[in-house]
């Protein structure tokens, strides 16, 4: 008996926990995923847009089924893919609020409009994620395709 033969062959094996391999993205492959999905075409091929146009009765940040370009099916799994995206829609959307609050006290210092920016401030926090959501799925998307490659089942 060797030393690594420590689990018997007939043991059930673990589940996985994911559909798609993990992968180790480069720093240009995410760059490049995230540029596409902040221009919110398809993070994959950089051509179909990802997101419906707005229109009234149709949910704000609506999402095409596949892209027009490369056939990508964006919605990756069946149930609720995109809820992900609230957590990026957050971090994103509080982060750009506060690079923006940051530098307009830098560019109006001394002379900073405290009321102004507080109740501008508030009215942002409560807005930019609401604006922002549409984004933020697409990024989302991105960010999934960055770790979890995208597999040739999904063009199909
Ligand atoms: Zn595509």
């Amino acid at each position: 008996m060797s030393a690594h033969d420590w689990s018997s062959s007939d043991a059930p094996r673990e589940p996985r926990t994911t559909e798609t391999a993990l992968a180790m993205p480069s720093l240009g492959r995410l760059l490049r995923m995230v540029f596409r999905a902040l221009r919110l075409r398809c993070p994959e091929c950089g051509g179909g847009s990802v997101l419906k146009s707005w229109r009234p009765g149709r949910p704000w940040g609506d999402v095409h089924t596949r892209c027009a370009v490369c056939n990508f099916r964006f919605e990756r799994s069946d149930d609720r893919y995109f809820a992900g995206a609230m957590l990026v829609n957050l971090l994103t959307a509080e982060l750009l609020f506060a690079v923006s609050f940051v530098t307009a006290i830098i560019l109006l210092w001394p002379d900073v409009p405290w009321d102004a920016m507080t109740y501008g401030g508030a009215a942002a926090m409560v807005l930019l994620p609401v604006l922002w959501y549409p984004v933020a799925r697409v990024l989302w998307l991105a960010l999934d395709l960055v770790f979890r490659p995208a597999q040739p089942e999904e063009f199909r």
